[in-house]
């Protein structure tokens, strides 16, 4: 089989699974596509099949309700998915002068054409093939803003499109037995449906936007049809604007694009049509379209893909999330490898497991939802109603339809401020991390410890919501340069118990390496000054900890290094040195300076690690101490000699 057959029998696999069974099983995207691509080779081979979807509007009717022949042919739109195309166009159909366009959104639902006599409605049917429709009356006139009589008493065919609601889809889905795949879904499925009570639930909506056959009435242009429509009683949305120039509709349609999240209902891009009837008459139809209309198409907001696995995250309150893990996939500029699942109720609902092929929809800033299953493929698992919890093994218990780990105190909550207390400004002082992206790593990444902010890549960043280029190569440089630190910092970070940033740089000043620190007994430790035996014990019992050791070490692997003052050899080479009480030659800090200068190292207070203690007048407590430890102590004119030498 050649490509392009290949490309028709698919192609009419899918929009018989869309058009006639209301179960579509690959998104808009991913048709329009392939769909793109037959046109192209048609166009490139100059060979059309005959069963190629590109001759054919829409499919067949279904058998279970009557067929109703079109007055009037029911057409698709021709469509573009560039603002350059638009402009193509519009010079194509202008020959130069200023052609009047109508702009108004294409709602993307269901076409419906609604036939009036005598000021009522007596018929309500599908698009079908565009010829041949299905008779829906009975299920359109459940639709509320659907008006049962109109004041013009001729005969008309007014056509537009049924959507369901988002809120109304929302609702629904909320205790389905068997919840909608998506919005599109919902209203076709309701209205081509024998069951009249179950349309009459969904809650749906109609759009008008056209009048077909119509008699006793004359219309010249398409504002004019608008307003007829309005003063008919029929609900026409709140956008149609007429246009002719380049540079407005380039800003209308980035205006449009805008809004489109905010809508509460759904919309696939926008149609122009000249505003002209007479225009239209010359310009005619191709077998499939107006040549008078375009649809500019928005990017997919929906795409399909595969269910690699769910997680389980914990997060702050303790409670267990489940999280789709996706084949990647781009979904409006944005790649997509994550998507939130409600509940393990939800997910059984809408029989989502692992291996199957899923529709997942990404609008403006909100975050990837699994709106249903595209494909149940065979050999897929069921997902798993975890016992324990992920983060601490505990066990869980069940609220509700909601998962909580027991031990939540010492769970999730703790490991998100250890992340925090690392990257705090005392601590390992990384840049542009704020509490939320913080708690987006745990949740998005399922961070477990601090040292895995430094395996972090640009891409991992631009996965989550709300990071741009930018922002993520902040974040990642910010997380890197903060590799370089102090002792000091390091130690603060690691979240030792009473550990602060005093205590850290006093343990720096007094043992100098991390090694060191590492090895020191209860004793060194509680020898420093202000150090009492239980912050010492909790620094060994830190350390003597094996994850405590192991976090460490790939801290270091990681690449953390210390910045030390370059060290010279001298007098005071190998020695940690206190200076106490007051010098009259030198201020403190100057002497402190001196030793540095002479190879020694500084500290603050007294403890077995230190080597000598210099007294100048007034020397108090810190005396006491060394004369207890038995350190070495000089007078002021020792220490002179000595810088002296
Ligand atoms: P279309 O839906 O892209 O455009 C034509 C239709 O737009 C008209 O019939 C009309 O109902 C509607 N429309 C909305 N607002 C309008 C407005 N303001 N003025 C006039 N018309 C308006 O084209 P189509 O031929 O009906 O369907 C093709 C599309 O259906 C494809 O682009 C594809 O996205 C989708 N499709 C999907 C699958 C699948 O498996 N997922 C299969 C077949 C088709």
């Amino acid at each position: 089989m050649g490509r392009m057959e290949e490309l028709v029998a698919l192609l009419n696999k899918y929009a018989k699974e869309y058009y006639e069974q209301d179960n579509p099983t690959v998104s808009d995207a991913e048709y329009d596509a392939l769909y793109d691509e037959l046109v192209m080779l048609e166009q490139f081979g100059g060979l059309v099949l005959p069963d190629s979807p590109t001759r054919r509007v829409g499919g067949k009717p279904n058998e279970g309700f009557r067929q109703i022949k079109h007055k009037e042919r029911l057409y698709s739109l021709d469509k573009t998915k560039t603002v350059e195309g638009v402009g193509e166009w519009m010079t194509k159909l202008s020959k130069g002068e200023n052609v009047d366009l109508t702009l108004e959104y294409k709602y993307d639902g269901l076409t419906l054409n609604l036939t009036y006599e005598g000021g009522k409605l007596i018929r309500a049917c599908t698009r079908g093939d565009g010829e041949i429709g299905e008779e829906v009356t009975e299920q359109v006139k459940t639709i509320k803003n659907v008006p049962q009589t109109i004041p013009f008493t001729g005969e008309i065919d007014v056509s537009g499109e049924g959507l369901m609601p988002l809120s109304s889809l929302k609702r629904y889905n909320q205790d389905a037995k068997v919840p909608l795949k998506n919005a599109r879904n919902g209203v076709a499925g309701a209205i081509r449906n024998l069951d009249v009570a179950e349309t009459a639930r969904r809650g749906l909506s109609f759009y008008a936007y056209n009048v077909g056959y119509h008699k006793g009435i004359e219309f010249h242009y398409q504002h004019e049809v608008h307003e007829f429509l309005i003063e008919q009683g029929f609900n026409v949305g709140d956008y149609f604007r007429v246009v002719h120039d380049f540079e407005d509709v380039k800003r209308l349609l980035a205006e449009a694009e805008e809004k489109r999240p905010t809508l509460d209902f759904l919309i696939d891009g926008m149609v122009f049509k000249a505003d002209s009837f007479a225009l239209r008459e010359m310009l005619g139809f191709t077998e499939k379209f107006p040549r008078w209309a375009l649809a500019y198409k928005f990017k997919a907001e929906e795409l399909s893909t595969e269910v690699k696995d769910v997680i389980w995250q914990v997060s702050r309150t303790g409670k267990l999330n489940p999280l789709a893990v996706l084949d990647p996939v781009d979904i409006g500029g944005a790649t997509v490898s994550r998507a939130t699942l409600s509940n393990i109720s939800e997910i059984r609902r809408k029989g989502i497991r692992i291996g199957d092929r899923v529709f997942v929809r990404r609008s403006g800033d909100v975050i990837p939802e699994i709106t249903g299953v595209a494909e149940a493929v065979e050999g897929a698992r069921e997902v798993e109603k975890p016992t324990v919890c992920p983060v601490c093994g505990s066990p869980v218990i069940e609220k509700g339809v909601f998962l909580y780990c027991s031990n939540s105190e010492n769970c999730a909550p703790k490991i998100i401020s250890a992340i925090e207390h690392f990257c705090s400004k005392d601590g390992m002082d990384i840049d542009g991390l704020s509490e939320k992206t913080i708690e987006q790593f745990y949740t998005e990444f399922g961070l477990k410890s601090p040292d895995e902010l430094f395996s972090l890549t640009k891409e991992d960043l631009l996965s989550l919501e709300g990071f741009k280029e930018k922002k993520a190569e902040n974040v990642i440089s910010g997380i890197q340069k903060a590799k370089s630190t102090t002792l000091t910092k390091f130690l603060t970070a690691l979240g030792i118990p009473n550990v602060g940033k005093k205590a850290a740089k006093m343990l720096e000043q007094t043992f100098g390496s991390i090694e060191n620190i590492m090895q020191a007994s209860v004793d060194d430790i509680a020898s420093i000054e202000d150090f009492g035996l239980i912050t010492a014990s909790g620094i060994v019992e830190y350390f003597a900890n094996e994850e405590n050791r192991a976090f460490v070490e790939r801290l270091l692997q990681k690449g953390v290094t210390f910045l030390t003052e370059e060290r010279k050899e001298g007098v005071f080479s190998g020695k940690t040195v206190v200076i106490t009480g007051t010098l009259s030659s030198y201020k403190r800090a100057a002497a402190q300076e001196e030793i540095r200068k002479r190879g020694g190292n500084v500290a603050d207070s007294v403890s077995k690690q230190v080597d000598l203690v210099v007294v100048g007048e007034d020397a108090g407590s810190k005396l006491e101490k060394a004369k207890k430890l038995g350190i070495e102590i000089i007078d002021e004119a020792a220490f002179l000699a000595l810088l002296a030498k």
